[in-house]
């Protein structure tokens, strides 16, 4: 049987980069679980949906069709068919996403759903509490973290080569903010699993951490 890898850590730690990178090294699918709350966030906002009304949020959650498209490029987040893969990275979906995922009904629909997608095994997941809380018995668990100025600087870069517009100084205070915004919520406070192999990237290159992770998994 292939295994389930689960991959936490803060934002900007490294995590979506290595996982799509683990997983096709091991010809494994990826599933970006951060991802998925984005796709909620966007969609509560252009319902005019307040983060804080729970119901509201449960019942979007009931009508969302999330899906991954998986070609020979990038792989696309779908959101009821539309392809929005790009708007669920803007800087204010970033910080919406952390309110829309202290939701206990949107987190318990989308926990379901990353059930669903990674039972069988085969799976590379990355999010906060895939670990902990959605896949706990998964074969092998990484927790990736790094410096927080270090996360921002590559959130920077990512958004440049991107083409946006933003701030290195103020996009480093966003990583905070989400940072204070994701460990403040009781719903689903940011834990290592006990059993998880902790990895600082901080100053650490992709490829050493790619190899520490590949040593691991054929352990
Ligand atoms: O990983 P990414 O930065 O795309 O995640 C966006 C936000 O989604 C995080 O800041 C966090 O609030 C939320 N998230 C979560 N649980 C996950 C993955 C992401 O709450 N498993």
């Amino acid at each position: 049987r292939e295994f389930i890898i689960a991959i936490d850590g803060p934002s900007g730690a490294g995590k979506s980069t290595l996982s799509r990178l683990l997983a096709r090294s091991l010809r494994y699918t990826n599933i970006d679980t951060g991802a998925m709350y984005r796709a909620v966030a966007l969609a509560a906002r252009r319902a005019g949906i307040d983060p804080a009304d729970e119901v509201a949020l449960e019942e979007l959650c009931g009508r969302l069709r999330i899906e991954f498209l998986r070609g020979d490029g990038a792989e696309r987040v779908l959101l009821n068919g539309e392809d929005v893969s790009e708007a669920i990275r803007t800087p204010e979906v970033s910080l919406l996403t952390s309110r829309v995922s202290a939701c206990s009904a949107v987190r318990q629909a989308m926990v379901r759903l990353q059930r669903g997608m990674g039972e069988q095994g085969g799976v590379v997941l990355e999010g906060r509490d895939i670990g902990t809380v959605v896949f706990p018995g998964a074969e092998v668990k990484f927790f990736l973290l790094a410096t927080a100025a270090e996360r921002g600087r590559r959130r920077y870069q990512e958004l440049i080569a991107k083409g946006l517009e933003v701030d290195l100084g103020q996009t480093i205070a966003e990583v905070e903010a989400r940072d204070a915004a994701d460990s403040a919520r009781t719903h689903a406070p940011l834990l290592q699993a006990a059993d998880a192999v902790a990895i600082d990237s901080t100053s650490m290159g992709i490829e050493a951490v790619l190899e520490l992770m590949l040593q691991e998994v054929r352990r």
